[in-house]
């Protein structure tokens, strides 16, 4: 690792999918600089190694949750964990990213000073706690709490004679065969477990408080898979990734301007698979209108086909108290179960938890606006990687490296020793992520804030910031930053 006092000109925060992406970018984008990139696990990956619930995969597909730059060459175009994993393992092995990270490192806190124009990061290493400095610090730390997940408190509990797990920390050797399970939830993570879980278990139940919409699509691309056989991986790649972008994004505007519509669409869907209009009526047809909060993609319909095998139960309703033999609902209802997944969410969390300050004044992340969705107002030489809710992570991920690299480009070019987006007045705020899932909700108010307009409101428009993000005029929101600055708590 760094001898205390090293300095490099670029520290990404987080070796998952957009760290590893990040790394990527800088070393061809800014062929020059030094970077390194400090991981907290003893293993790269993020999310797709922490998971290793049954079934986990993505719901978005690969040629856009994957890498522009590198081929997506798997069979499966929404695949399983063990396979994104390997993915992000062979592109950062492949060039030579992996040789930049310094695992086993957790950033705790970053100190800019404006006086030498350096952050000053403190890492710990086990026990041990040391320093490095950086001109640029760039945080791909995630968005959610990797030490805890969210856990409700459940009535009674206490009582509950049988197994709770939570999907964050899954135990290796819990063994469900033949056992009776409650999921409790109805996000991705639940309709993911459902399916693969009913694969050993006697019965498996997921009880939600309301229903999600569920979307079945193809597992396997069949279209993808006739443009890789007729061209080279790379021209592929390229070809089916603006095929599924303009899909998507062309599915989520119908979401949004015909929501009748769509509701409609899914609805139809979802009974031609169950043949069961009450059912789906009662247990898949939310409130909410699709693309409120964001649409579960169950592949190959695997979902509802455990609900026809009769290994899988949807039941809508309310714990009352969990009892020694399962969960009491308000209906009534005893829910029998052995064993009781808690997939309510995840405890978000800003920047890997970091602790920000600027000249000696910490950095309150509520009082800041987001420039791009990626600079803070008032804070140098500081970016982060938030990918889309509405579309795969990776698209908006790489857009922002791209920009990080333009913005040093320029304070290069400029002679800036750093930079800082400048808020405009009348900003009208917003939560960061716009999403009205509960375990959002609870915690967004710890973000940094958007704005009403571009450039500071996050938009969930991949074409629209494809055309317009790296052509930015950067002269005219980022200023540089003085010697020994005024912090504005704006
Ligand atoms: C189960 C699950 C399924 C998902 N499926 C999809 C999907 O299908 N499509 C989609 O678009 N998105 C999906 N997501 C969102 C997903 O998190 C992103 O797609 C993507 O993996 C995020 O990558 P990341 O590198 O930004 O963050 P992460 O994968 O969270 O990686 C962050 C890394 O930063 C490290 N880190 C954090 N804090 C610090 C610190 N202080 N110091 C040092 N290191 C730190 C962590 O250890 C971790 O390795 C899913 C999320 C989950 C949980």
């Amino acid at each position: 690792m760094t001898a205390a006092g090293e300095y490099v000109d670029v520290v990404i925060v987080g070796a998952g999918l957009s760290g590893i992406g990040a790394g990527y970018r800088v070393q061809t984008e800014l062929p020059g600089k030094s970077y390194a990139i400090l991981e907290a696990r003893e293993s790269l990956g993020g999310t797709w190694d922490l998971f290793r619930y049954p079934g986990v995969r993505s719901d978005s597909d690969m040629f856009t949750l994957g890498y522009p730059f590198e081929p997506w060459r798997d069979a499966k175009s929404i695949a399983d964990g063990p396979s994104i994993l390997r993915y992000i393992t062979e592109t950062a092995r492949r060039h030579g990213i992996d040789e930049k990270i310094r695992f086993g490192t957790k950033v705790v806190a970053a100190q800019w000073s404006s006086a030498a124009s350096r952050w000053t990061l403190t890492v710990r290493q086990g026990a041990e706690t040391r320093t490095l400095s950086c001109r640029f610090l760039y945080s791909c730390a995630g968005y959610y709490d990797y030490d805890q997940g969210h856990a409700p408190d459940f009535p009674g509990v206490e009582d509950f004679s049988g197994t709770m797990v939570h999907p964050q920390f899954w135990p290796a050797d819990f063994d469900y065969t033949g056992r009776k399970v409650v999921v409790i939830g109805s996000g991705a993570t639940a309709v993911t477990l459902v399916p693969a879980m009913a694969e050993q278990a006697e019965q498996v139940t997921m009880l939600q408080r309301s229903p999600t919409w569920i979307s079945a699509v193809p597992g396997r691309d069949k279209r993808a898979d006739r443009i890789r056989e007729l061209l080279p991986p790379k021209l592929a790649h390229r070809v089916i990734r603006i095929k599924n972008i303009l899909f998507n994004v062309g599915f989520y505007q119908y979401c949004r301007r015909r929501p009748q519509a769509a509701r409609a669409l899914l609805t139809g869907l979802t009974t031609r698979i169950l043949k069961d209009e009450k059912l789906v009526a009662e247990h898949f047809t939310p409130e909410y209108n699709p693309w409120d909060q964001r649409l579960c993609a169950v592949p190959d319909a695997d979902f509802f086909k455990a609900m026809r095998k009769g290994k899988a139960e949807v039941v809508t309703d309310h714990i009352d108290t969990f009892v020694p033999e399962g969960i009491r609902l308000k209906s009534g209802r005893v829910l029998q179960a052995d064993a009781v997944v808690s997939a309510t969410g995840l405890k978000l969390l800003a920047f890997g938890g970091i602790s920000l300050e600027v000249d000696g004044v910490p950095v309150e992340l509520s009082d800041r606006f987001v420039w791009q969705g990626t600079m803070l107002t008032g804070v140098p030489n500081f970016a982060v990687c938030i990918g889309y809710t509405n579309a795969s992570w990776t698209l908006r991920a790489d857009l922002t490296s791209r920009l990080v690299c333009k913005v040093i480009a320029h304070m290069d070019r400029r002679g800036y020793p750093a930079v800082a987006p400048e808020p405009e007045t009348g900003l009208d705020e917003r939560p960061l992520l716009d999403l009205a899932a509960g375990y959002i909700q609870r915690s967004i108010g710890d973000f940094p804030r958007q704005g009403d307009r571009h450039p500071w409101k996050v938009r969930q428009n991949y074409l629209l910031d494809s055309a317009t993000t790296l052509r930015t005029n950067l002269d005219k929101t980022l200023k540089p930053v003085r010697r020994t600055p005024v912090l504005q708590n704006v």
